[in-house]
C-alpha cells in the first residue's frame, strides 16, 4: 500500500477534530454539519453574479461591473462568501501554514463545481486543466507555500484532473495586493502573468484562495486566452461578498 494511503488510513482510524466546531470526525476534515453550512451560505444571500460571483444587489443577471467592463474568465465558482466562519478556514492556511486546510478548502470548492455543473444550462467544460495563480516571491519566502498550488494539489486529486506544473508564471514583482486600492489592484494586474506551456484549445480553471476585485485572476485569464485557452473558469474558495 503506497505510504500517502496508509497514513489516511491511520488519520481516519484516529479520528480529528472538525476546524470548525471541534467535533469528532473521520480524517482531517469539517463535520457534515459545517460543511453544509459553508455551502449553503449566509440565510438569506442574494444569487452571485455568474461571471465574477459576486452577490448581486437588485436585480439584473450580472453585476455592473461585469457589464461594463467584460472579463476574460466566462465563469466564477466560489465555494463560500469571503466572511466567518468559512474566512477562518482560509487564516488558518494562509496565516497559520496549517497545510491540512488545503484539502478541507478543496473538497468545499469541488462540491461547488459538482453543484454548478449539475444546473441546467451550465455549459461547464469536463476536462478542465487545473492552473493556480503563481505566488509573489515575497509571499513564498513568507510562507515557504503557495495556498492557491496547494489548493491544487488537493482539488486534481479530489476531481481527478490534470494540473500541469508552471503553467503561469509571474512577469514581474508587485506590492502586496491586499494594500492596495481597488483601482491600484486594477492598474498594476495588467499584463502581470505570462502563459509558459502549452494550452491551445484546452478548457483551463483559475485557482486561488480568495477573489477580491477578480484584478489577478482576470490578468491570469488573459495571459491564457491570449496564448490560445479556449476557455477560462475561475474557481476560488472564497468570494469577498
Ligand atoms: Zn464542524
Ligand atoms: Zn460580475
Amino acid at each position: 500500500m503506497p505510504l500517502l494511503d496508509m497514513g489516511r488510513r491511520l488519520l481516519s482510524r484516529l479520528g480529528c477534530d472538525c476546524p470548525l466546531c471541534g467535533a469528532r470526525v473521520a480524517g482531517a476534515r469539517l463535520c457534515a454539519g459545517c460543511q453544509a453550512d459553508i455551502l449553503a451560505g449566509p440565510a438569506g444571500a442574494s444569487a452571485r453574479c455568474p461571471r465574477c460571483a459576486l452577490r448581486l444587489q437588485g436585480g439584473g443577471q450580472h453585476c455592473a461591473a461585469c457589464l461594463a467592463q467584460p472579463q476574460a474568465f466566462s465563469r466564477t465558482i466560489a465555494a463560500f462568501d469571503y466572511a466567518p466562519p468559512g474566512d477562518a478556514l482560509v487564516l488558518m492556511l494562509k496565516t497559520q501554514l496549517r497545510l491540512s486546510m488545503a484539502p478541507v478548502l478543496a473538497r468545499l470548492m469541488a462540491q461547488a463545481l459538482r453543484e454548478a455543473a449539475a444546473q441546467p444550462g451550465a455549459h461547464l467544460p469536463p476536462d478542465l486543466l487545473l492552473v493556480p495563480i503563481p505566488a509573489s516571491r515575497a509571499s513564498l519566502r513568507q510562507r515557504g507555500m503557495n495556498p492557491a498550488a496547494e489548493i491544487v494539489r488537493s482539488l486534481a486529486a479530489e476531481l481527478a484532473l490534470p494540473a500541469p506544473r508552471l503553467l503561469l508564471a509571474r512577469r514581474r514583482e508587485t506590492p502586496r495586493q491586499a494594500t492596495l486600492g481597488r483601482r491600484a489592484r486594477q492598474r498594476g494586474a495588467v499584463g502581470l502573468f505570462v502563459c509558459a506551456g502549452p494550452i491551445r484549445g484546452r478548457h483551463v480553471a483559475v485557482v486561488d484562495d480568495v477573489m477580491t476585485t477578480g484584478s489577478t485572476v482576470g490578468a491570469a485569464a488573459t495571459a491564457l486566452i491570449a496564448a490560445g485557452a479556449a476557455s477560462v473558469t475561475v474557481l476560488v474558495a472564497a468570494r469577498t461578498p
